[in-house]
């Protein structure tokens, strides 16, 4: 496989005595190149300074600017080079004036979940002391849980295949199977073990359905019953999405993990961004059996791009999510510390409150931001 670099050349070159692992990845549309970037030279220094593994970057075009130029919006060649990668790093993609004849978006993002069955959509919700939020909880400090949203089925399983029938009628199908569920179920349920265990959590998942009004979701519902039944060290609670939402912003501390449908994760997650106090402070990471994608929640955020000010933590927290996840692939315990430290370094940053970006009250730019955690990284490197 032919390999491009990024970032300064002795960072990226493998060294011998080092596991080398691939990352692809993607910059996107909007200000996904300027997030990218800072996150590439972050991750670069990491690399460097460890002495167990090397990153190898490389580059991949897809989304909504290589659509409008090149026709194609996910090109096969990039698939499959993301498909031989250890790890995906994507920003963010699709532009709204760029769309395909039917009037949907353009969204690799969508179609590398489906062709890579990554099935588990996992958004971190956490609140650290002095991080701002619209929430008025006297101690956010103990909001923190995770939206495990399904991420290829559901709602979703309809996109591409909608039908508008003579300008009258529209129609999707959403689609549940007890394949992939008893898989997100299991997931969910092992995370709540993790986060017990490392304690963060009380060992609780929630399962967020609409089973009152729809008979997928009984199906939803009774198949999580029957693997909570496998699970019995692991408390199972089940809640409709409306009341869910209710709660998120009432008193979210009940929450550890939620397991839930593509579209209900996918509304969810924004909400739990806005708790967060800006989607730019959101990570996630889409995983599958084989492979993972790791990218912010936001979008492009066209309204703000090109001007050096999009907050970059919610990308560098993916990146820190993608060193937790090959660490655990491979038993490393040096990219397993240098994850935690990633992500301790931007919890520094936000708590001190110097160095901001606008979105949560800052003036700071996305490069200063960058710069502050990493030099925070370095400072606890020594600690
Ligand atoms: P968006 O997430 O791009 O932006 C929503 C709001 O949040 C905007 O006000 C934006 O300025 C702000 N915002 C988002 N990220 C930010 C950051 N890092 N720093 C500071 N502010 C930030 O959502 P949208 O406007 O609905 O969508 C824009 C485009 O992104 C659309 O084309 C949409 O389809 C696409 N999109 C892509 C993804 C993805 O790649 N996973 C997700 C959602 C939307």
């Amino acid at each position: 496989m032919h390999k491009t670099t990024a970032g300064p050349e002795a960072q990226n070159r493998p060294q011998s005595n080092k596991k080398t692992f691939a990352i692809a990845v993607f910059d996107g549309d909007g200000i996904g190149p300027e997030i990218m970037r800072p996150t590439l030279d972050i991750l670069g220094e990491i690399s460097a300074s460890s002495s167990s593994f090397c990153l190898q970057f490389q580059p991949l075009p897809a989304g909504a600017g290589h659509y409008r130029d090149h026709a194609v919006a996910l090109p096969h060649s990039s698939l499959d080079a993301a498909r031989d990668a250890d790890a995906i790093l994507l920003s963010a993609m699709g532009l709204p004036d760029i769309r395909y004849p039917d009037g949907t978006e353009i969204a690799p993002q969508i179609e590398l979940r489906f062709a890579l069955e990554l099935f588990a959509g996992v958004r971190p919700v956490f609140l650290m002391p002095g991080q701002g939020s619209p929430l008025r909880i006297a101690d956010t400090g103990g909001v923190d849980f995770v939206i495990i949203r399904e991420s290829t089925e559901g709602l979703f399983a309809s996109h591409g295949k909608g039908e508008v029938i003579r300008d009258e009628e529209a129609r999707e199908t959403l689609v549940i199977t007890r394949r992939v569920s008893e898989k997100l179920f299991d997931f969910a349920f092992r995370l709540a073990r993790q986060r017990k265990e490392n304690g963060k959590g009380p060992g609780r998942v929630h399962c967020v359905d609409k089973a009152n009004v729809f008979q997928a979701f009984a199906f939803f519902r009774k198949i999580f019953q029957e693997r909570a039944a496998l699970n019995p060290d692991i408390e199972a609670q089940c809640a409709y999405v409306d009341a869910a939402a209710l709660w998120m912003v009432q008193r979210p501390q009940m929450f550890d993990v939620i397991v839930t449908e593509n579209m209900f994760g996918d509304i969810l997650s924004d909400l739990g961004a806005g708790i967060m106090g800006s989607l730019g402070l959101a990570p996630s990471a889409d995983i599958g059996a084989d492979h993972a994608v790791f990218q912010p929640c936001h979008g492009s955020a066209p309204d703000i791009a090109g001007r050096n000010i999009a907050n970059p933590l919610a990308m560098i927290l993916s990146a820190s999510m993608m060193l937790d996840w090959l660490g655990r692939e491979h038993e490393m315990e040096d990219m397993l510390t240098a994850g935690r430290r990633l992500h301790e370094a931007v919890n520094s940053v936000l708590s001190s409150g110097s160095c901001l970006t606008p979105d949560i009250g800052g003036t700071a730019s996305t490069n200063g931001v960058a710069e502050a955690v990493l030099e925070a990284y370095r400072n606890g490197a020594q600690a």
